[in-house]
């Protein structure tokens, strides 16, 4: 019978793959065709036997079976083993299983389907050993492959992608593969995949670091291998930096806890902010499919059609996210355009049309088998793109289906709810209406969740399937800030967070009007506001934000998203520039390369390490490849005369570090016949601040680097999805360590400044203003609301709050010091 009769969804939606389902009248399972037992599941239920072309067929005896732990069945063959068709592999005792199990069918499923191009089942009665039940046609890649034998195969390839070949890569590399005439294929490991197909791509599941391969068959099989391994070498078009989610993003990553207050549904913080409004969930309209149809050919037209149509709409959707959101924003639909061309998705259509099947019917099961496979992926960002899948998938579907694709609109003040959004239903949200959303699915890296931040909507994913029960209409209150829904409030409590909501955007509005003015507190006491910049378009925003200069240049991202290291020329041609838009008033502090631990550069090749943090990260690098660090040292060098110039180096922990730095820049300064500048360090390493007496001596200035100085005090890695929260740059240990770099610094009269996040942290502001520091290096958004605060302190009682915090024990307690 057909796999998708079998009573199991992993089965029947061929999760597992394509196959065919057996009701044996006897009790032994023979091999269907000869083959190598490549796996034999421990509890003896399961076989899996690689065929000479490649195919592994997973042979699995009953439903539930492997809960009989090896009872009841008799295995004749080990891994390794070599069989021919009808060989026996497992006897099974039939009585025992139909009683303690769910059911006695036995599936015969190819599990490496991106090799298969088409099946045809048999079903009725079949004799072993007479009847064919599954006839597969193998793509035509693997065919040639075995028979042609000219494969060119590239070295290895180390990705250097962050988050691996997700989405955005992936198209990127099948966009490049297209042109070529050949046969393409990325493996990794003993998987592989069709280079032209986003899907098989994604479904390989490659990883940061992987080590792939690529083979290529056809004419111009080598400079397609030349072209696209360089392709992968250079990040594929993506920065090869980890995307660093805002802080109030990362902080709530943790999945929601169980409700204890049953008018608070949790969920994940997608996008920052307070609204109230109505609920309004989102149904579903099921569609009606049919499943067959009279002219296979009639049906491929018609998907043809809705496919063209669909892409006509969709690349009409990415030039409005281009002109609202920006390019990296758009690129999302440029990923579902390649799906919509994706020739995995398309075989496995046509196949099912060359069945009987209708246009509508086979599309939906292509794409929603291969979304079904990728929501399964451990990796969370590859899984996630599974909702994009069926985004684009449904989007066809529609149109074959004749359904309505408009925008849906809603009442005024609608908090939308809904089991899934997905960046289509973003790019068509009626936004004069929807003031904040509430999804089940979806992790705060999801692209809908990229998409709300970049729009400004307040919003929550992955929340408690109980806001899918909820009434339409009825009033509630979403806290984008804490990633809950609050039901049951009183009107008297929606009003006072109408107020609280009216507050913030008044004060937000009177903070941009005094944004230019200096940050002096009560006491008369002056705080530098500088930004934490990454290029010329950060200073230019960041100087309309009424930022004093700029107090962290991560010049890292200056070198990423190329193939090599930009000329000195250059580099001083684009510090220069960005020293022009700040003009001579505010000073800038550029930091050398900071690459390494989370952050790679393609062309820097880094070996493997254990622990990237504790490894060849930051001034380390330019100190093994003085040819880097002495390029930039020199471009620093030569744009200094255009406005004020301060260096910084990153990651010192000893000071042989520092001293070997500074003969180096002395040398270039001599070799250029340019004046000093002023040198500073990022305190970040816990040895510098327990030795900030001695590096004062070396250097002008300190920069504290909260971000890695809690990563290292802690031992907790800044990234990691679970312990990341806990790294809270208040915790007292840190504090104290602030507190001691402030010390060294200023008995040699030095001045220190903060360039973590916690110097944009409200609460942390007066601390840090009380332990001595004076330069505050914010991110850009924050500038306004950080000078207003400071305006509104004094500088005695900050002292006060921060020699109270250093006696803290926990950085909660420190917490409850400064409530906002
Ligand atoms: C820090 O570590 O606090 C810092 C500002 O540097 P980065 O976040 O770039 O490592
Ligand atoms: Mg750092």
């Amino acid at each position: 019978m057909s796999i998708g009769q079998v009573p199991d969804p992993v089965f029947a939606q061929k999760m597992v793959g394509d196959g065919i389902a057996i009701d044996p009248t006897d009790q032994i399972l023979t091999a269907p065709c000869d083959g190598e037992i490549i796996l034999l599941h421990a509890a003896h239920h399961a076989v899996t036997l690689k065929t000479p072309q490649g195919l592994e067929i997973l042979m699995h005896i009953g439903l539930d079976t492997v809960e009989l732990r090896g009872k009841g069945f008799t295995v004749h063959v080990k891994v390794g083993d070599r069989v021919k068709t009808g060989d026996r592999l497992i006897e099974f005792d039939a009585d025992y299983i139909a009683l303690q199990a769910t059911s006695l069918l036995t599936m015969i499923v190819i599990i490496n389907a991106d090799r298969v191009a088409n099946t045809a089942y048999r079903s009725g009665p079949v004799v072993v050993g007479q009847d064919i039940i599954l006839e597969v046609t193998l793509k035509a890649d693997v065919a040639t492959v075995v028979e042609s034998g000219k494969l060119i195969t590239s070295e290895p390839i180390v990705v250097p992608n962050p988050i691996g070949l997700h989405a955005r890569p992936a198209a990127v590399l099948v966009n490049l593969a297209k042109p070529y005439q050949s046969v393409i294929r990325l493996h990794r490991g003993d998987n592989s995949a069709n280079a032209k197909s986003v899907v098989a791509l994604m479904n390989l599941d490659v990883k940061h670091n992987d080590r792939v391969t690529l083979t290529a068959v056809g004419e111009d099989a080598k400079a397609a291998i030349v072209a696209l391994t360089q392709a992968i070498v250079d990040g594929l078009g993506e920065a090869r930096s980890m995307p660093v989610a805002p802080a109030t993003v990362t902080a709530q990553t943790l999945p929601p806890q169980p409700p204890s207050d049953p008018d608070r549904i949790l969920g994940v913080v997608a996008s920052p902010g307070l609204v109230v409004g109505q609920t309004y969930r989102v149904r579903e309209s099921a569609l009606n499919v049919i499943e067959l149809a009279q002219n296979p050919e009639t049906e491929k037209q018609a998907l043809d059609r809705a496919i063209a149509q669909a892409l006509v709409d969709v690349t009409a959707i990415r030039g409005r996210v281009k002109s609202r959101s920006g390019a990296s924003k758009a690129d999302i639909f440029a990923a579902h355009e390649a799906l919509l061309d994706d020739p995995e998705l398309l075989d496995l259509a046509h196949g099912a049309i060359a069945q009987g099947k209708s246009a509508a019917y086979a599309w939906q099961q292509a794409f929603t088998a291969q979304a079904d496979q990728l929501a399964r992926l451990p990796n969370p960002t590859l899984a996630q793109r599974a909702t994009d899948l069926r985004d684009i998938g449904q989007r066809v579907l529609r149109l074959l289906v004749g359904v309505d694709t408009e925008a849906a609109t809603y009442p005024p003040n609608t908090i939308l709810l809904a089991a899934n959004l997905t960046p289509s239903d973003m790019a068509n949200l009626d936004r004069a209406h929807v003031k904040g959303f509430c999804t089940m699915a979806g992790g705060a890296t999801s692209h809908v969740a990229i998409l709300a931040r970049s729009m400004g909507i307040p919003a929550i994913v992955g929340a408690e399937s109980r806001i899918l029960e909820l009434a339409d209409g009825i009033p509630v209150v979403l806290d984008g800030n804490l990633g809950e829904v609050r039901l049951n409030v009183s009107p008297a409590a929606i009003e006072l967070v109408q107020t609280q909501i009216a507050q913030q955007q008044a004060k937000q509005a009177n903070d941009l009007q005094s944004a230019s003015q200096p940050a002096i507190t009560l006491d008369q006491h002056r705080i530098q506001v500088v930004a934490n910049i990454s290029n010329l378009q950060d200073a230019e925003k960041s100087v309309a934000l009424g930022g004093e200069g700029v107090g962290l240049l991560r010049s890292e991202f200056i070198f990423m998203d190329r193939s090599a290291a930009p000329s000195e020329d250059e580099q001083t041609e684009i510090y220069r520039s960005i020293l022009v838009v700040l003009g001579n008033d505010r000073p800038m502090v550029i930091r050398t390369l900071d690459v390494g631990g989370d952050k790679p550069l393609a062309y820097v090749s880094l070996p493997h390490e254990a622990n990237p943090f504790l490894g060849e990260r930051g001034i380390r690098i330019g100190l093994d490849r003085p040819d880097l660090l002495r390029t930039q040292l020199r471009a620093i060098l030569r744009s200094a005369s255009a406005g004020q110039l301060r260096v910084m180096f990153p990651m010192i922990g000893r000071l042989e570090e520092i001293r070997q730095i500074k003969a180096m820049l002395a040398e270039e300064r001599q070799q250029l016949g340019i004046g000093p500048i002023e040198i500073g360090i990022m305190v970040e390493i816990p040895a510098a601040a327990v030795l900030a007496e001695q590096f004062a001596q070396e250097v002008d200035f300190f920069s504290i680097g909260t971000n890695d100085l809690t990563q290292y005090t802690l031992a907790i890695d800044r990234g990691h999805p679970k312990l990341a929260p806990l790294a809270d740059g208040l915790n007292p240990a840190v504090l104290r360590l602030i507190a001691q770099t402030v010390k060294g610094a200023t008995q040699y009269g030095k001045w220190v400044g903060i360039c973590g996040g916690i110097a944009s942290d409200p609460q942390a502001v007066p601390i840090l203003i009380g332990l001595g520091i004076r330069e505050l290096s914010v991110s850009i958004p924050t500038i306004p609301t950080i000078k207003a605060q400071i305006r509104t302190l004094t500088l005695s009682d900050c002292q006060t709050l921060a020699v109270k915090a250093l006696t803290m024990a926990t950085a909660a307690e420190v917490r409850t010091l400064c409530p906002i």
